[in-house]
């Protein structure tokens, strides 16, 4: 069965599509996409051509029968090629930065009494805003990545 082929599959090929010219097609004596010559044109789509391999002419068939449209196929986990991943600074960070002076931070300390809004900077985490008190001497602070939940005025 002849596949319909839309002018959309060679307009974009311009000139290069025209008689005489090489093409990928599916030979259906070699039964293979083979570089074939294109001898008949039709509505600016080649209809017949000439296997380069085996030298037969056959309608012209873009990919084998039952194969789905020649797109590239994404490739999954093939590990060669990755989105740049940088962690981006969460919405909670940007507000609670917004404003706020972080050039003198306050050196994180469990013993500390911290206060909404004060900057602070933890050993491991980094530079942080406190957005919340919680119960039992805990802080709510927001740090570039994430939210934690850090203990504070421990006497
Ligand atoms: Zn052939």
């Amino acid at each position: 069965m002849e596949r319909h082929k839309t002018l959309a599959d060679y307009a974009p090929s311009g000139p290069k599509v025209r008689v005489g010219a090489e093409i990928d097609a599916y030979c259906t004596k070699c039964r293979l996409v083979l570089g074939h010559t294109i001898m008949v044109m039709e509505q600016g789509e080649p209809t017949r051509v000439e296997c380069r391999t085996c030298h037969s002419q056959h309608i012209f068939r873009e990919a084998p029968p039952g194969a789905a449209p020649r797109k590239r196929a994404v490739e999954k986990g093939s590990g060669t090629w990755a989105p740049p991943s940088p962690r981006r600074p969460e919405k909670a960070w940007l507000d609670a930065t917004a404003g706020k002076d972080l050039r003198n931070p306050i050196a994180y300390h469990p013993k500390t009494t911290f206060e909404i809004g004060q900057v602070l900077i933890h050993g491991k985490f980094g530079i942080g805003v406190v957005v919340g008190l919680k119960e039992g001497d805990k802080i709510l602070v927001t740090f570039q990545d994430d939210t934690r939940t850090l203990v504070h005025g421990r006497a």
